[in-house]
């Protein structure tokens, strides 16, 4: 009887035996370890008053909260010199959390004309039906947001840079307009990134990020991040957990452990995108480029004034042809690969009007100046010399079409 209590059966020591391998250990980690778990134990029941009570050293469900959630809040809020910062399953994830933490049923929301093709699904499709309306407005002229305001308006939603075109929204005139008008100010810095620009520094009131993006920048985890003051933080984690909208430990620990390079990476991207966009420029095969680093871009004073240390890595730009040499042009590009995202370390192209512009009607295109042979570039950290090579060789190969 003694002698069987010392051994464990077999199932339970599967179930206990290494779980705390790092209990007693006189080292630690240098770097954070990925807390792969689902709940926390707790010492007592006072420990759980404690975390009922505020205390974030206790953890008990990793919905609620976890280690590596923790870490990439604490410096991407310290990024965006924010108060405090919310970690979410996707960028979808902290734009719902973010518009939910300020809006009620019968609430008016403005927002950028240019929007990202997930937030207007979100805002046309799923708040509609919750009484939440939206009116969509050409924010480059300030005017139209007053305009569009109502007595229910309580926010005005906006990005740092527009998809695909790059242009740049004046974020201090911006939330003063807002602040006369007792509005909040949410602004989507993911294009951007708070190594160039910090909307919360220029009167916005919160920004969301999708992390999937710069802030992760390997193309290798979905996540997203809102920030802003601890009060309305409070109120997303709330929305984020409700909801069901936290991130994982590993995509957590991924996205910061990609976030540790960020600086280097945008440097490198903001490098690499002004070469290959005044390349470009003076190829006879391409009719416009995007860049909000060229003087020839409708908004780069206002991207001098607004950005610290570049003008970031994406550029959109208009080949000359038809569709078929757009087509013939893509086929032969050797390193750069085709895919309907961005901010990656390797370049890679999308076709908006085939991908995030397709449900726009021609007159819509038309009025935002998007023609099929709009190319969009997410310029990668390679050698730029490659890249060039690359889009010189593919565009020579495809001037018949
Ligand atoms: C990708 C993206 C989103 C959505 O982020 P997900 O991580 O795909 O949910 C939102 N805003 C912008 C500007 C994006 O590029």
């Amino acid at each position: 009887m003694t002698e069987k209590k010392q051994q464990l059966g077999f199932a339970t020591k599967a179930v206990h035996i290494g779980n705390r391998v790092d209990q007693d250990m006189l080292s630690r980690p240098k770097a954070l370890p990925i807390y792969q778990t689902s709940v926390f134990t707790v010492d007592n029941l006072e420990h759980l008053d404690r975390q009922a009570a505020g205390d974030k050293n206790i953890y008990t469900y990793t919905r609620h909260g976890n280690p590596n959630q923790t870490a990439l809040e604490l410096l991407v809020a310290q990024f965006e010199e924010g108060e405090a910062a919310q970690a979410t399953s996707s960028g979808m994830g902290a734009i719902m959390a973010a518009i939910l933490a300020e809006v009620q049923t019968g609430d008016h929301i403005v927002a950028t004309r240019d929007i990202y093709g997930g937030t207007k699904s979100f805002l046309v499709t799923e708040l509609s039906r919750l009484g939440i309306t939206t009116t969509f407005v050409d924010m480059s002229d300030l005017n139209n947001v007053k305009r569009a305001i109502q007595d229910n308006t309580r926010l005005v939603y906006s990005e740092t840079a527009s998809n695909p075109l790059l242009r740049i929204t004046d974020v201090e005139k911006l939330s003063q307009l807002t602040k006369e008008r007792s509005l909040k100010l949410i602004i989507d810095n993911t294009f951007i990134t708070p190594y160039l620009f910090k909307p919360l520094l220029h009167g916005a009131d919160i920004v969301v990020h999708s992390a999937t993006k710069y802030l992760n920048g390997h193309s290798d985890a979905t996540g997203g991040v809102v920030i802003g003051s601890k009060d309305f933080i409070e109120r997303a984690r709330r929305v984020t957990i409700n909801f069901g909208a936290s991130l994982s430990p590993f995509e957590s620990w991924l996205t910061y452990r990609g976030a540790k390079t960020l600086a280097l990476r945008m440097d490198k991207h903001c490098q690499n995108a002004l070469q290959l966009a005044s390349f470009l420029e003076d190829n006879p095969s391409v009719s416009k480029v995007f860049y909000p680093g060229l003087a020839s871009h409708p908004d780069h004073p206002l991207a001098v004034k607004q950005f610290a240390k570049g003008f970031g890595g994406m550029l959109s730009f208009e080949l000359k042809g038809t569709l078929a040499r757009v087509e013939h042009f893509i086929r032969n590009l050797e390193h750069v690969l085709l895919a309907p995202s961005l901010a990656g370390i390797a370049t890679t192209i999308s076709h908006p009007v085939k991908t995030s512009h397709r449900s726009l009607t021609k007159e819509e295109l038309a009025d935002l100046g998007l023609s099929e042979q709009v190319i969009r570039v997410s310029v990668g950290i390679e050698d730029i010399e490659d890249i060039i090579e690359d889009f010189a060789r593919a565009l020579a190969k495809s001037q018949d079409y």
